[in-house]
C-alpha cells in the first residue's frame, strides 16, 4: 500500500496541516493502492513561502549550474526507471511497455532536452541601444493532469529549472505517486531547498489556491478547458501570467493518394495510445468519399493489433483512468449512436472477459457529420469518428471547424498537397505521415486549446521576462 501522506516543502517531507486524505485507485483492478493527504491552504502558503525564499538565489544561479543540475536530475531519473514504470502502470493503468517507452521516456527526454537547449540559450542580447536581459519570472505554480503523470510534470519543471524559477507543483490527485518519485529524484540530484515544492490536494483547494495566490507570479496549467478558464479568471485578479495547455479534437486528413493500410494503422494508433487519453490524439479522421469503404475495412482489420487487457501483461490498451472517465466515454458512445453515426466496431459496455477494471471497447464511428457532438467535444477515450470529404479544400474546412487547435495530422504522398494541408490546419503542431515527435519543437495550442508553448527553448522562455535596459554603459 502506498501511503504517501506528506507534502514536500522546503526540501523536507512534512505532515499536512490538515487531516483529510484521499484513496488512490488502480483503474485496472478497481482496488485501493494507497492514500494521499489533501493539502490545505496553509500547506500551500508554506510551499509558496519556501519557493519565494529560494527565488533570490535560485534565479541567480549560472547557466552552467542549471545545465549540470538538469543532467544530474536526468541521471537520477534513470536510476528510478523501474519505480516510475511500476507506479505509472499502477496509478494510470498504462500497459508496462507504454509506461516505459512513452511515459518514462518523455519525462527523461524533457530534462535532457532542457539541458541541451540551455547550452545555446542566451539570457542577454543587444538590440538597438538596449541590452535585453531575460530574467526569471518569479515563483511558478504548476498544475498538471493525470493522463501523462511524468511528461506533463517534467516538461514544466525542466523549463522552470532551466530558467531558475522555483516551483510549487500540484499534480492530479488521482495519479499522484509519480510526482512523489520526482521529488525524491530532485532531492537525490541535490536541488537547493525550496526550489521544488509539492503539495497534493484537490483542484478546489490547492488548484484554486495556486491560481489566485498573490505570491505566485506565473501559473502553468495543463488540463481541461473548463478548469483552464477558471485558472485564467483567478489569475486575472493579480494580473498573473498564465500558460494553458488544454484539450483538443484533432483532425487527421487522409489524402486520396495515401497508402490506406498505413493510414488506418496511424488512425487506430491514435485511439489506442494511452487508451485514447491523449490531448493531441487524432479523433476526427477525414477520409475521401472515394476510399471510404476500403479505409473502414482497413481500420477494422488493424484494430485487433492493439489488444485491450491487463496492463501488467503484454497488451496495448489498458483501462481508462477512473470510473468517472469510463462513464463519460460510455455516454459519448451512446450519444454517437443517438446522433445517427454508424457504429463500425466497439460500442458500449466492457470488452469480453474484462469485467473488473475501467476497460472500454475501442470504438469506431463512421458516417459522422462534423457538427455532431462526438465530432466536436473531446471524448478522451478510444473513440474514432470517420468523416468523409470530396475535395482537399473541403477537408481543410472540416478540419478547422472546431473550437480547438492543438494538433493536426495528414497522411498522403503528393508533397504539394501535404504542404498545403499542413500549412492550412490551424493548430500548434502538425504531423505529416509517420513523423517522430520532436522535443525541440514548440508544443501548445491555437484557439481554445491553450495559450503558450512548452518543450525545447520555447518551454524555457515561458518562465522568463524580457527586461530592456537603455543606455547601459558597456
Ligand atoms: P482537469 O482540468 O480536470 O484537471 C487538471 C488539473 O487541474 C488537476 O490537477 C486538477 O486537480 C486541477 N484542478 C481541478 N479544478 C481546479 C481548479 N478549480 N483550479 C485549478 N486547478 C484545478 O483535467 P484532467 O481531467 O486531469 O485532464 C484531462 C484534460 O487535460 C483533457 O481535457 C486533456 O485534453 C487535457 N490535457 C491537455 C494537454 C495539453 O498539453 N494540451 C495534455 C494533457 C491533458
Amino acid at each position: 500500500m502506498r501511503n504517501e501522506l506528506k507534502h514536500y516543502i522546503n526540501g523536507e517531507w512534512v505532515e499536512s496541516t490538515g487531516t483529510e486524505t484521499m484513496e488512490v485507485i488502480n483503474p485496472a483492478t478497481e482496488e485501493v493502492i494507497g492514500h494521499i493527504s489533501l493539502g490545505t491552504k496553509e500547506d500551500l502558503d508554506l510551499a509558496v513561502q519556501a519557493a519565494r525564499e529560494a527565488f533570490p538565489s535560485f534565479s541567480q544561479t549560472s547557466k552552467e549550474y542549471r545545465i549540470d543540475l538538469l543532467e544530474k536530475i536526468a541521471d537520477e531519473y534513470e536510476k528510478r526507471k523501474d519505480d516510475l514504470i511500476e507506479v505509472i502502470t499502477e496509478e494510470l493503468g498504462s500497459p508496462l511497455s507504454i509506461s516505459e517507452k512513452v511515459h518514462y521516456m518523455m519525462g527523461y527526454t524533457h530534462f535532457k532536452q532542457a539541458a541541451k537547449e540551455l547550452r545555446d540559450f542566451s539570457f542577454i542580447e543587444k538590440r538597438g541601444n538596449s541590452t535585453i536581459i531575460k530574467e526569471t519570472i518569479g515563483v511558478s505554480g504548476l498544475i498538471t493532469p493525470w493522463n501523462f503523470p511524468t511528461n506533463q510534470t517534467s516538461t514544466k519543471i525542466a523549463g522552470a529549472f532551466a530558467a531558475g524559477s522555483p516551483v510549487v507543483l500540484k499534480p492530479a490527485e488521482i495519479t499522484p505517486y509519480a510526482a512523489i518519485i520526482l521529488a525524491e529524484i530532485f532531492e537525490a540530484a541535490g536541488l537547493p531547498k525550496g526550489a521544488f515544492n509539492l503539495v497534493n490536494g484537490t483542484g478546489d483547494v490547492i488548484g484554486n489556491g495556486i491560481s489566485s495566490h498573490p505570491d505566485i507570479d506565473f501559473v502553468s496549467f495543463t488540463g481541461s478547458g473548463a478548469v483552464g478558464q477558471k485558472v485564467m479568471e483567478n489569475a486575472a485578479k493579480t494580473i498573473k501570467k498564465v500558460a494553458l495547455e488544454l484539450g483538443g479534437k484533432s483532425p487527421l486528413i487522409v489524402l486520396e493518394d495515401a497508402d490506406i493500410k498505413k493510414a488506418a494503422k496511424i488512425a487506430a494508433s491514435h485511439i489506442a495510445l494511452n487508451t485514447g487519453q491523449v490531448c493531441t490524439a487524432a479523433t476526427r479522421i477525414l477520409v475521401p468519399n472515394s476510399i471510404k469503404e476500403q479505409f473502414e475495412e482497413a481500420v477494422k482489420a488493424v484494430l485487433p493489433n492493439f489488444p485491450v487487457g491487463d496492463p501488467q501483461k503484454e497488451t496495448f490498451i489498458g483501462p481508462l483512468v477512473a470510473k468517472k472517465q469510463w462513464d463519460r466515454v460510455q455516454e459519448y458512445i451512446e450519444k454517437g449512436i443517438e446522433e445517427g453515426a454508424t457504429l463500425l466496431t466497439g460500442g458500449t459496455g466492457k470488452p469480453e472477459g474484462l469485467d473488473k477494471g475501467y476497460f472500454v471497447k475501442p470504438t469506431v464511428f463512421t458516417d459522422v457529420k462534423n457538427d455532431m457532438i462526438i465530432a466536436q467535444e473531446e471524448i478522451f477515450g478510444p473513440v474514432m469518428s470517420i468523416i468523409t470529404y470530396d475535395t482537399v479544400d473541403e477537408a481543410i474546412e472540416i478540419a478547422n471547424d472546431t473550437v480547438y487547435g492543438l494538433a493536426g495530422y495528414v497522411v498522403g504522398e503528393d508533397p504539394e498537397t501535404l504542404q498545403k494541408v499542413a500549412s492550412s490546419i490551424r493548430a500548434g503542431q502538425i504531423t505529416v505521415n509517420k513523423a517522430k515527435p520532436d522535443f525541440s519543437a514548440p508544443f501548445g495550442g491555437f484557439k481554445q486549446s491553450g495559450i503558450g508553448r512548452e518543450w525545447g527553448n520555447f518551454g524555457i522562455e515561458e518562465y522568463l521576462e524580457p527586461k530592456a535596459i537603455m543606455g547601459m554603459p558597456s
